[in-house]
């Protein structure tokens, strides 16, 4: 039997998608999660543990954390579709919309994900490149007509959140489904999630996995108008998100206090690291998200393995055309600043040994 001739095409020749690092003891820097501390949301759900049903299935589209969501931001439950994390939503999105050959715009560099689903899916992926300074290319975009764009704003690897007016323009005058990633919207406070109703063709996903620091708990939601809702619902894998999952995100949502302090940490911590980066002689990148990339001067996979060999994982750019000298760090508490910043000035003190 030769495997290579019974995989789906979109499969072929194609190596599994590993990341991110989990080395025990290692400072994780590498995958823009949240390092302020721990959610207290996940003892309280913990303390709440016999009153959960686990002979049981749950939901089939988790009904009480969808119903919870869409108080939160306004709208009623058929406006809400919950998932194994954000990923599980943009997988979803692209099986209910795309047919193979379908164009997906994604302006690059981008979230490491949307190629992927594209591919997967057989789908023709349209990379559009940012303009200076990390901004969309809304002419290029639109000219391109595709059935589904990707932004994600706050954008990774880029850290910078799009011009609400260039959002708003793509949104207007695309024909195709939007997709406005808000995985770190909260980091900088930016809400398309207030507009679903005003766009037909808006989708923004939202994740627990950064500003609430549940990455482990893999819970992520679109929300949408009724009509798109219920198309991704025909796609979903129903029973996806266990019912522990639900009961420890509607604990997150029903205190946001550890989210808000996250956000706070976050954005006083950014300033003061970039500040003590550039003092060292690299150029941090101005970011809106819980990470930022930071220009080297020179190519960044060598101090990538320096920093690695000390515990200090972050992520080296160079997948992306035109990033090599970059890396790629989250932003937690100062302590993990100034260990990174240390260990950066050992690397920088071994190259001109
Ligand atoms: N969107 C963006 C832009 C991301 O960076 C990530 C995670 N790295 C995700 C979505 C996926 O998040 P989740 O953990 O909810 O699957």
């Amino acid at each position: 039997m030769d495997v290579e001739t019974l995989v789906r095409r979109s499969l072929v020749g194609m190596e599994a998608q590993v990341y991110p690092c989990t080395q025990r003891g290692a400072l994780l820097l590498d995958a823009n999660t949240n390092l302020v501390g721990r959610n207290p949301a996940v003892d309280r759900a913990a303390k709440r543990l016999d009153a959960l049903d686990l002979a049981q299935y749950p939901s089939s589209l988790s009904d009480g954390l969808r119903a919870a969501l869409a108080t939160e931001h306004g709208l009623s439950a058929e406006e809400v579709l919950v998932g194994n994390g954000s990923d599980e939503v943009l997988d979803v999105i692209c099986k209910a919309f795309c047919n193979p050959g379908d164009r997906i715009s994604i302006p690059t560099p981008a979230f490491v994900m949307y190629g992927f689903f594209a591919k997967v899916h057989l789908a023709s992926a349209v990379e559009i490149p940012l303009l200076g300074r990390w901004q969309l290319d809304v002419e290029t975009m639109l000219r391109a007509r595709p059935k589904l764009t990707f932004i994600a704003s706050p954008n990774n690897p880029t850290g910078n959140a799009f011009p609400k007016s260039d959002l708003e323009r793509i949104l207007a005058e695309s024909s195709g489904l939007v997709v406005v990633d808000e995985a770190y919207a909260d980091f900088c406070g930016q809400d398309f999630a207030s507009q679903v109703r005003r766009y037909e063709n808006l989708i923004v996903t939202r994740t627990f996995s950064k500003s609430h620091g549940l990455a482990g708990l893999r819970v992520g939601y679109a929300l949408s108008n009724r009509k798109v809702v219920q198309k991704l619902e025909c796609a979903k894998t129903p029973l996806s998100l266990s019912s522990l999952s639900e009961a420890i995100a509607l604990e997150a949502l029903a205190d946001k206090t550890f989210m808000r302090e996250s956000v706070r940490v976050v954005q006083s911590e950014r300033v003061r690291l970039a500040g003590r980066l550039r003092e060292l002689g690299f150029q941090p990148q101005p970011t809106d998200a819980n990470f930022m990339i930071v220009d080297l001067g020179v190519p960044s996979e060598p101090a990538r393995q320096h920093l690695a060999g000390r515990g200090v994982m972050t992520r080296a750019m160079g997948d992306f055309k035109g990033l090599e000298r970059y890396l790629r760090i989250t932003v937690g508490r100062p302590e993990h600043g100034d260990r990174l910043v240390s260990e950066l000035q050992n690397w920088k003190a071994s190259c001109s040994r």
